[in-house]
């Protein structure tokens, strides 16, 4: 899989703070971002987040190009609804070769890895017959698996990205979207580090676990993963 940060707002941080000051001040917007200028974003960032002031974060948005990722993984990406996506069409692209999703499980079992790769491949052998005999691609495209790859551009503020990490950072979500989030993570982490600073699973941004009997039971070594991250 391929994640590239496309985008962002300028000054992710900044515009949050300005923000959450024009809800306490009484000076003009121009003022304030004067004001903003000398004011401890750290710690005023810190303030907000502890207080759960997070509509503020809204304000700032990220835009990722997605490649690679399976079907499967864009179907559990697009649950999110507080997002925008555009996502390669299936039915207007005609796809020309088989790329698709193996499994780390079904890659490390010699046993089924070639079965895999026989059966999908075969199953665009046949959708490929399917155009050839004048099958409309949106109609031939119904013979792909979950594995078949897509390409999708996502955008979401910064008070769904922490929730979405929460949520799909965590040991409990499938491998695929969680090594994604992880990724999507550590890019926009470089870019706006105060706001990234806890995001990450229950046991990474509230120091507790929340998945009860479903605890993965390796809290250190995640919050220690995710320090590096
Ligand atoms: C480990 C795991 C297992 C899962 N298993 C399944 C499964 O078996 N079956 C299944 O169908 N889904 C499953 N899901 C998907 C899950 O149910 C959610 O659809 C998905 O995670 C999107 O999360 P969300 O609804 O919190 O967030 P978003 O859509 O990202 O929304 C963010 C937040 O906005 C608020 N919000 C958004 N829309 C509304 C609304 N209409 N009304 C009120 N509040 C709203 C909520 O507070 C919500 O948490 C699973 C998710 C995970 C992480």
């Amino acid at each position: 899989m391929k994640i590239t940060l496309l985008n962002f707002t300028p000054n992710p941080e900044k515009t949050i703070v300005l923000a959450a000051k024009l809800c306490y001040s009484d000076s003009s917007i121009s003022q304030l971002e004067d004001k903003v200028k000398d004011v401890s974003v750290e710690k005023f960032l810190n303030k907000i987040l502890q207080m759960g002031h997070l509509s503020v974060l809204e304000h700032s948005t990220f835009t990722f190009g997605i490649e690679g990722i399976s079907r499967a993984t864009s179907h559990q990406l697009v649950r999110h609804r507080l997002a925008s996506y555009s996502q390669q069409s299936q039915r207007y692209v005609k796809f020309k070769e088989p790329e698709f999703v193996i499994p780390p499980t079904i890659k490390n079992n010699d046993g089924i890895t070639k079965k895999f790769s026989d059966t999908v491949e075969s199953l665009y052998d046949f959708y490929q017959e399917m155009l050839n005999a004048g099958i409309p691609a949106e109609d031939a495209r119904y013979i792909f698996p979950n594995a078949a790859t897509t390409k999708i551009i996502v955008t979401m503020n910064a008070r769904e990205l922490l929730h979405f990490f929460g949520l799909r950072t965590c040991e409990r979500a499938q491998w695929e979207i969680r090594e994604m989030a992880k990724k999507m993570l550590s890019l926009v982490k470089k870019e706006a580090p105060l706001i990234f600073k806890k995001a990450g699973p229950g046991c990474v941004s509230t120091n507790k676990c929340t998945e009860g009997e479903m605890t993965c039971g390796r809290p250190d070594e995640i919050r220690e993963e995710f320090r590096k991250l």
